[in-house]
């Protein structure tokens, strides 16, 4: 049993067509652990461009790699195999984030060694984020490095060196979880935290709704109802239009944000710019009846906005916007 971490780099085309668009592998660095206190075995070889003959610049500029040295490596057929003899029988392969996984399937399906697409490749990464940094943000090979205080003297963005460094903080999460999440374990604890995320999101919005509430004077109210159900009261002419408090003209809010009790909405003005919308509900006898209070940007802060449409429960109004449906029919072509 052996740990394989491998990095790759990859070149790109200038993607004017969409065969362009496949990123080719030109350097496979790794390094094998045979157990997590070991030293480690490295790996390093470049490939030679077959698909993408020049650096796209924007590689030759990551890249601390020249080009006469690529033009004398071997082929990829040739490096793939080499690597996978190289890892042993079943290693169980580790990256730092999924773009290596991609590109190496990519390639793979691209030479036709449909034999290496089973290979189990676990997102060393994604570990680290919700095991260590506590974040959904994919943290960077560098911060990792830094964070656990390991060595850094090898340049980045070798693969060689940067497999170097993910079996480096492979074996230290090793070190202090004592075993890496199962791909289970990552997906449940990747839910939790963002139902937590989100519980937090909605309290904020809350304390942000109220303090506006309690701080500002609406420059509009309005009694709304009664109607059949609260759906039709989101709905109405209404709730949804209303005049801006400079010009007068007519306004209309789009879709509302549930934020505890209330309902939040915006609309915006060409000339005197936005204004928020807060309506509260109440069920009585003959229906349900609303209270709309209307504000400008000066009393409902963008920010407070931003919240409540983080934390809120989105409820849309209207038709499905036509965009969307425009960009897949194109996309089809
Ligand atoms: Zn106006």
């Amino acid at each position: 049993m052996s740990y394989v971490f491998f990095d790759l780099e990859w070149n790109q085309g200038y993607p004017h067509t969409p065969e362009e668009r496949l990123d080719e592998i030109i350097q496979i660095g790794a390094c094998r652990l045979d157990s997590w206190e070991g030293e480690g075995e490295p790996f390093s070889a470049y490939v030679r461009p077959s698909i993408h003959k020049n650096l796209h610049h924007r590689v030759k500029k990551i890249l601390p790699l020249n080009q006469k040295e690529l033009r004398r490596a071997e082929p990829f057929r040739k490096v793939i195999r080499d690597f996978f003899r190289w890892c042993g029988p079943n290693p169980t392969f580790f990256t730092w984030g999924d773009c290596d996984a991609r590109v190496l399937d990519m390639n793979l399906c691209w030479y036709g060694l449909e034999e290496y697409l089973d290979v189990e490749i676990y997102d060393l990464q994604r570990a680290y984020d919700l095991c260590i940094a506590h974040t959904d943000q994919q943290a960077a090979l560098k911060d990792a490095v830094e964070h656990f205080g390991l060595e850094d003297e090898l340049e980045y963005h070798d693969a060689g060196n940067d497999a170097f460094y993910t079996a480096r903080i492979g074996a230290e999460m090793v070190r202090r979880l004592s075993v890496l999440p199962t791909e289970d374990e990552l997906r449940r604890g990747e839910e939790r935290f963002r139902q937590e995320k989100q519980r937090k999101a909605q309290e904020q919005s809350i304390a942000a709704l109220s303090e506006v509430l309690e701080r500002s004077e609406p420059f509009h109210t309005r009694s709304l109802g009664p109607c059949p159900s609260a759906g039709d009261v989101l709905k109405s002419r209404s709730a949804r239009i209303f005049p801006c408090p400079e010009c007068g003209t007519g306004l209309c809010s789009g879709n509302w944000y549930r934020v505890g009790e209330y309902f939040v909405a915006r609309g915006r003005c060409p000339d005197h710019g936005r204004c928020c919308s807060c309506l509260s509900l109440r069920e009585g006898e003959g229906g349900v009846t609303g209270e709309l209070r209307i504000y400008d940007e000066a009393a409902f802060p963008h920010e407070v906005f931003q919240r409540c449409k983080r934390g809120g429960e989105c409820i849309v109004v209207g038709k499905t916007p036509r965009k969307r449906r425009h960009r897949r029919a194109k996309a089809r072509t």
